[in-house]
């Protein structure tokens, strides 16, 4: 069986699925000529062949022994040697590791007893040496024993307060042998095994481990994994054996504006974790220059060709060991969201880069967090902390320890901050009520950032600077500072900062600029926003309408750059003051046409001044207007509540005639699941003359503005058709109210009818349906909750949640559209559509119009146009542009 273990060196031709994400970019910066640490790669063949024989075939074990001497070969060193042992670092890359986040690695491999006071004689620096031993053990417990992470944590945690926290990352020199003796004996006493003291043992461990984790996926009801994955063995290289030693990265340009030139950090002496976190204190590159010329000089070509080889900022990891350079990754550099745009706009400018990708190396994602308000970059607040900007935003608020006193903090009006080690499902409700969430554990992907991104909340995780007592509630910043529940903290979630005291927030200048308070050159983000969205602009096949339902929605909209209105929803019109008309027309009698005709007769100006100043805002685009859509519910007194007014009133003998009518109409009119109930076109078909007398209210402001000199472009739109004839007979009723209406004004308005999509037996009867309709939106709310049969309420507060935690689903069908079910029946019902009426204008104006991964698959699907908030409009332009650069589409012949 050939192709289970490659040298990093000898990759040439080998697939990138079989080598994993490690291997194959470790082999491309070989590639280049990099001097990357030697190591090599078992593939996702040899996780195969090793599940299949439920054992180490020769075949693997072979290989692996060669390979292992190879690199002792090299190094000069052996592994388990007690004086100055070689260590070797294992990344594991998980199948379908382009979607998870790959498992950090095992490193200090090599590491016994003996050669930790080996390596320490060799010049290795005591606390780095003594705290890799402990993570190994820890990551042995973890990943070989199966023992809960928490238990070492919770010695880790012990451990940081012996030493008073007075350290950034955990424990001190002192401690760490101690902690190290802790994780062994929670080793022993959970399992009964002891740490082995033979590496080559360990390191089998390991990789079994690894390889049957994957055999189940470890996620429970998921189907067992048949892609396998592949696990990197690297050499490790240290930065602190000494003044000739050291750790950087290096920008190889500068990673806010993009301009060329090299910038970076050297810390002589340090260990890998000095850096992690941010620069904090460390030294600029000219301090390696000073030190080690020749390092620094090959630093500055290595640096030119991963820039050109990248064609972008690109971040490199590096290593000086004794003296020599070695470069552990290279790649295009981490950035946050406002440097994402001025990369590609600088890189866009010196030739480097198209307009084409231009668009790509920023996402909507990115635009998404430009649009919070931030701190005031005026007033440097008080920083204790940095950790992981996992959820946009600036939120100030007081601190509390757990979800409980969060919500009951802040449904007494408190802005609160919630501060864990790391969030559960159990915080969720203070989560949600919460203006931001801290944890000093956690990175991207973890439960706090997904969550807090899921609910809007600014979030900071992995702020390990941070030692968090919730059970004290308090927290500890570097320096001792002591903060207590109640103390006002600041968080950025865009840069990760975590701040004492209450820093004041800003509106964001990319804000500023949609609403046309500032011009595009105010400001160098917003210039570079601005040009992407050219781009975006002149490149998308996709039309962006908003979904606005108020003439200052509609204003904000065209700010925002809306080639129109795809969804007026005309039951928003009916709040406060209306909200009584439209009462008064639902539970009157069906007999009591002179009440029915006084309230239309009441409603219809107020609809025509509406859409009049709507039409007028988006004068020359398109308007869809929503013909009423109410679940009836939200227009009757609730049941109980009056059924138990009537009774106490009639037990004192006293009821109001009022009261009891209204009660018999409401129970008249009760439903059992509104939402399948009475509306959308429904109600339009059995409450007489409600359709008629809004198209009568579309026809009249369409053509006062007509008169104005505007430009109206209507369209009216008929909700939750689920057959063609519903749609057939309104139809012919508001074609009646437009002849009525052209022959009243003398002006002629082309008004297109169509219908929502937006229940699965219209999108299986499209073709007919299509016979009656100018154009299709589809309702893709209703149409998800009907298809999954899951109302989304119910489903975000209650289990979807827990399909996530088992596995069953990755994300929300209601976020991203679910392409293999509802997506078959979007599908569907265009191809029968367009068949039947093949200049059919299609539409999406469920949320889905908004997001981004659901805009790439409605542009592939040629749909005609996308509709979302106003606010999301400019991502979706950026989106829909993207999605063009990405998917460029065969012209139709
Ligand atoms: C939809 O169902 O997708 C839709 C836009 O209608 P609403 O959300 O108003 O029901
Ligand atoms: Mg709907």
């Amino acid at each position: 069986m050939s192709g289970l273990v490659y040298d990093l060196c000898d990759t040439g031709g080998v697939a990138a699925d079989q080598l994993g994400r490690t291997g194959t970019e470790l082999a491309e910066l070989i590639g280049l000529g990099l001097p990357v640490p030697p190591g090599f790669v078992l593939t996702a063949r040899a996780c195969h062949a090793y599940l299949a024989a439920q054992e180490v075939p020769t075949e693997l074990a072979e290989p692996v022994r060669a390979h292992l001497h190879e690199l002792a070969r090299r190094a000069g060193r052996k592994l388990g040697q007690s004086d100055d042992p070689l260590l070797l670092s294992l990344h594991a890359d998980r199948p379908g590791s382009g979607q998870d986040a790959p498992a950090a690695p095992v490193r200090g491999i090599g590491l016994t007893d003996a050669s930790v006071a080996g390596f320490i004689a060799a010049g290795g620096d005591e606390r780095a040496v003594w705290d890799l031993y402990q993570r190994l053990v820890a990551a042995y417990g973890t990943v070989v024993a199966g023992i809960p992470a928490e238990k070492f944590e919770a010695e880790l945690t012990r451990a940081d307060w012996a030493c008073g926290q007075a350290e950034q990352f955990c424990s001190g020199a002192a401690e760490l042998p101690a902690l190290v003796a802790a994780h062994k004996r929670v080793l022993r006493e959970q399992t009964g095994r002891e740490f082995p003291q033979d590496p080559n043992e360990v390191l089998e461990s390991f990789v079994r481990a690894t390889f049957d984790s994957w055999a189940v996926n470890g996620r429970g009801r998921r189907p067992l994994v048949t892609s396998g994955g592949a696990l990197t063995i690297s050499t490790m290289v240290f930065g602190h054996l000494g003044v000739d030693s050291g750790i950087g990265v290096a920008h190889t340009r500068d990673p806010g504006s993009g301009r060329p030139g090299v910038r970076g950090h050297y810390l002589p002496g340090a260990r890998a974790g000095n850096l992690v976190s941010g620069p904090r204190g460390a030294d600029s590159l000219a301090r390696l220059a000073r030190l080690n010329p020749d390092a620094h000089q090959r630093l500055l070509t290595i640096s030119s060709i991963v820039d050109e080889h990248f064609r972008d900022l690109c971040d490199i990891d590096f290593v000086v060991e004794r003296g020599r350079l070695w470069v552990l990754r290279a790649g295009p550099g981490r950035r946050g969201a406002a440097a994402a745009f001025r990369i590609a706009m600088a890189l866009h400018d010196e030739g480097v880069i198209d307009d084409d990708e231009a668009l790509c190396r920023v996402t909507g994602e990115q635009l998404t967090q430009l649009l919070f308000p931030r701190f005031d970059p005026g007033v440097p607040g008080q920083r204790v902390a940095t950790g992981v900007a996992a959820s946009p935003g600036a939120a100030v608020g007081q601190v509390v320890f757990d979800s409980v006193t969060a919500v009951s903090w802040a449904k007494a009006g408190r802005p609160v901050i919630l501060v864990r080690t790391h969030t559960t499902q159990d915080d969720l409700p203070g989560m949600s009520l919460a203006r931001g969430v801290l944890t000093s554990r956690g990175g991207q992907t973890s439960h706090a950032a997904v969550t807090a991104r899921g609910l809007g909340r600014t979030c900071v995780t992995g702020a390990d600077q941070l030692s968090v007592d919730t059970g004290g509630h308090r927290f500890t910043a570097p320096g001792g500072v002591l903060v207590r529940e109640g103390d006002t903290v600041s968080i950025d979630g865009a840069t990760g900062a975590v701040c004492l005291g209450e820093v004041p927030v800003v509106p964001s200048p990319v804000v500023e600029y949609f609403e046309g308070e500032i011009e595009p050159d105010a400001d160098a983000v917003v210039h570079a926003v601005h040009r992407i969205l050219r781009y975006a602009d002149r490149r998308r096949v996709l039309a962006v309408r908003a979904n606005a339902d108020t003439p200052a929605d509609a204003a904000r909209a065209r700010r925002f750059g809306a080639d129109g209105i795809g969804l007026c929803r005309t039951e928003q019109m009916f709040s406060s003051d209306r909200r009584a008309l439209i009462e008064r027309l639902i539970v009157a009698e069906p007999d009591d046409h002179h009440e029915r005709a006084d309230v239309l007769a009441e409603l219809l100006p107020l609809q025509r001044q509406d859409f009049q100043q709507i039409f007028r805002a988006m004068d020359g685009r398109p308007v869809t207007v929503r013909l009423l859509d109410p679940p009836l519910h939200e227009f009757l007194p609730d049941l109980t509540e009056l059924s138990v007014r009537v009774a106490l009133a009639e037990a004192g003998g006293a009821a109001e005639v009022a009261d009891v009518w209204l009660l018999r109409v409401a129970r008249r009119l009760h439903e059992h699941n509104p939402m399948l109930g009475l509306r959308g076109v429904r109600l339009g078909l059995v409450v007489p003359g409600l359709y008629e007398m809004q198209v009568r209210a579309i026809a009249e402001a369409a053509a006062a503005c007509v008169t104005e000199g505007g430009r109206p472009r209507v369209e009216i739109m008929v909700p939750l058709v689920a057959d063609a004839t519903e749609l057939a007979v309104v139809r012919e009723r508001a074609e009646a109210v437009l002849a009525e209406v052209r022959e009243h004004t003398g002006i002629d308005l082309p008004a297109a009818i169509g219908t929502m999509i937006e229940l699965p037996r219209a999108a299986l009867t499209a073709g007919r349906i299509a016979e009656h309709a100018q154009f299709f939106s589809f309702g893709t709310n209703d149409l998800t909750q009907t298809a999954w049969g899951m109302s989304r309420d119910d489903a975000e507060s209650e289990f979807l949640p827990e399909y996530r935690a088992q596995g069953i689903l990755t994300g929300s069908p209601f976020s991203s559209i679910d392409e293999e079910g509802v997506g078959r029946l979007i599908t569907l019902a265009t191809g029968e559509g367009r068949a039947a009426r093949p200049d059919l204008h299609v539409g999406v104006c469920g949320e889905h119009g908004g997001d981004p991964e659901s805009i790439h698959f409605f542009h592939r699907l040629r749909i005609d146009h996308v509709s979302c908030s106003p606010f999301r409009v400019p991502i979706a332009r950026l989106e829909a542009g993207r999605a063009a650069a990405c998917y460029p589409l065969p012209s139709v012949g």
